[in-house]
């Protein structure tokens, strides 16, 4: 038996629907967000500046330097506690949605590929064929193109480092230019070969999601009452469920599984599933969302209960969330704000 598994390459279809159309403009927007916001200045500083080698955190026009330890731990315990309320109510959404992998790798890097490479059935036959001259001319294209936009997209997270204008100026230093060496090769390992295996087998989130989440956390599922027993062509009778076995729904799954087998740790929840499915519905004139957004608590049967909102569970997380909010709101509106540091200026070093 090897003993390293045989990479297994995705190829995920073009897909449309509303679900897609609100995730492209949500996803092209958190790229403005990403992109800018080292740019933006309030009241003379960066919007956000995370300057680890003048340890200090620059955020909404407001310095927290190593004296705001305290904000800073309740900062992240708010966020922390935000994420887990999130988590609990709302599932892998933000897997889906809002993960900056999966907007640059579905929102910058696949158009790209797309133009090089076409539609995924194309890219699929043509890497399982001979490697020719054809294939190589393509590749290098894309490969190339990917070069320029991992190169744009270090440069994107080294400006949160160091701020937008000071990178601009190539004020980063060595220690800067290693640094992002090292995650210009990280970034485009990741947009060439690892992808969404980044999901499946690395990310810590993903691996205690399941900790977070209950049965009435958000879930993309197969009501497979519904659509089973699933039959296609000429083999369907009156006894068919609503699924035809088309496959679409696991053509355009960028993580490669098929929903219908039920909920699985390697779903981040982005509904391509539910838009292919409910085209399929459309075209052979049944009611859609076979495939849908709702709970384990209704997966299997999939009544449409109402689910509720506010568990015993969501409701230790508000509470803790609001504590931990309002202590930090208190605590930044009674901060003093003057601080005096003395510190010998060496030459070449400024104040940015
Ligand atoms: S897209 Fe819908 S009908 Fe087609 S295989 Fe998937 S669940 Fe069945
Ligand atoms: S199963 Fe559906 S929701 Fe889950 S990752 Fe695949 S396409 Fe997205």
């Amino acid at each position: 038996m090897p003993l390293v598994a045989q990479r297994s390459w995705v190829y995920p279809a073009d897909n449309s629907g509303r679900f897609r159309t609100a995730r492209q403009y949500f996803g092209w927007f958190l790229v403005l967000f990403f992109v800018s916001v080292p740019w933006i200045r309030i009241a003379g500083l960066p919007a956000a500046l995370i300057d680890i080698p003048g340890r200090r955190l620059v955020l909404v026009g407001t310095i927290f330097t190593p004296h705001d330890t305290w904000a800073l731990a309740l900062l992240l315990l708010t966020a922390a506690l935000g994420l887990f309320l999130f988590t609990s109510v709302m599932g892998r959404v933000w897997c889906g949605w809002a993960c900056p992998q999966t907007v640059w790798l579905e929102f910058v890097y696949r158009p790209v590929e797309r133009l090089f490479e076409g539609p995924a059935h194309r890219k699929r036959r043509r890497d399982r064929g001979d490697h020719d001259a054809t294939w190589w001319a393509i590749k290098i294209g894309k490969w190339s193109s990917f070069v320029v936009l991992t190169a744009l997209t270090t440069g994107v997270f080294m400006s949160w480092f160091v701020g937008g204008p000071q990178l601009l100026r190539g004020e980063i230093g060595a220690s800067g230019l290693f640094v992002g060496g090292m995650l210009f090769i990280l970034f485009l390992l990741d947009a060439v070969w690892f992808r969404e295996q980044l999901c499946h087998f690395a990310c810590p989130y993903a691996r205690f999601q399941g900790v977070l989440m209950d049965a009435n956390s958000l879930i993309v599922a197969y009501d497979a009452h519904r659509g089973e027993p699933r039959a296609k062509g000429k083999s369907r009778d009156e006894e068919s469920g609503d699924c035809i076995e088309c496959n679409r729904c696991v053509d355009v799954c960028p993580s490669g599984i098929d929903i219908r087998e039920g909920d699985q740790l390697q779903c981040i929840a982005c509904a391509g599933c539910v838009d292919a499915c409910n085209d399929v519905m459309v075209r052979i004139g049944k009611p859609q969302n076979l495939i849908r957004y709702t709970t384990k608590r209704d997966a299997p049967a999939q009544q449409g209960e109402s689910r509720p909102v506010f568990t015993r569970r969501t409701g230790v997380y508000v509470a803790f969330f609001c504590i931990v909010a309002a202590g930090l709101v208190i605590g930044l509106a009674t901060r003093n704000e003057v601080a005096v540091q003395i510190a010998r200026i060496t030459d070449g070093q400024q104040y940015r």
